[in-house]
């Protein structure tokens, strides 16, 4: 059975879907999308020979070799230009998987959605999707075996059109920060007592960075402003 955080993510691509996987590991995403919707076609990416093997392998496993195309190599690069509608990256570092939209970006131009499950730094993630012309449509958080995962889905909008997010609600995610479910709120209530300790442990140090306690205390006194009546 496929996790609970892949799940999520797969619904949100619509049936039909022509999409890529990219860091699809094991395959298992476009192996569920694909037996479940016979109408779906997909490229799973993977970087490493480790995760490409057994993609390949539960590709052949299920029988799915004609709808997807499993490929070996760097983010987008995978892709030739306007072969998919939607790109899932999961798992991974907002941070990584910013940069891999950001060096794929001629890759993107026939991408109408995409869907991203950051581990961590959603937040360049979300600055860089309001960036390039694509809007939050949905965002999920969810816990599973202890951990807490984020889910953003963003489609691509008309040109000239930007939707236009707040520091905050790029910070903490703008549908996530309006509903505020008890995954959020455990979410930050740990990360403010992680940014208070560290604060505490920079503020010890002989010359202490000013700089980054600033950020800390700005993003302390955020989690405060959010978390308050909770
Ligand atoms: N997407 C799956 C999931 O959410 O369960 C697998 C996540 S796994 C933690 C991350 C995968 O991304 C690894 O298999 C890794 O080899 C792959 N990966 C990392 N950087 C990549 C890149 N630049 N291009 C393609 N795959 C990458």
């Amino acid at each position: 059975l496929l996790s609970r955080r892949l799940q999520v993510v797969a619904s949100y691509l619509p049936l039909g879907a022509h999409f890529a996987d990219i860091g699809s590991d094991h395959a298992y995403l476009p192996c569920y999308v694909c037996l479940k919707d016979p109408s779906a076609v997909a490229v799973a990416g993977e970087v490493n020979d480790g995760p490409y093997q057994s993609a390949k392998k539960e590709v052949e496993a299920n029988d799915l070799t004609d709808r997807i195309s499993v490929r070996k190599g760097d983010g987008l690069s995978v892709l030739s230009p306007d072969e998919v509608e939607q790109v899932v990256i999961a798992g991974m570092g907002g941070t990584l998987i910013t940069n891999i939209l950001e060096t794929g970006k001629r890759k993107l131009s026939r991408v109408s959605r995409v869907v991203v499950q950051p581990n961590v730094d959603a937040k360049s993630l979300r600055r860089w999707l309001a960036d390039n012309r694509y809007k939050i449509m949905a965002e999920e958080i969810l816990e599973e075996a202890g951990h807490i995962y984020e889910v953003i889905v963003a489609d691509k909008q008309a040109a000239g059109e930007q939707a236009k997010y707040t520091p905050k609600e790029i910070y903490f995610g703008p549908y996530l920060l309006k509903e505020k479910n008890d995954s959020f709120k455990r979410k930050w209530r740990e990360e403010k007592a992680k940014k208070e300790y560290v604060r505490e442990e920079m503020n010890k140090a002989v010359t202490p960075d000013t700089k980054k306690i600033a950020v800390l205390e700005q993003e302390i006194q955020w989690i405060e402003e959010v978390m308050q009546n909770e």
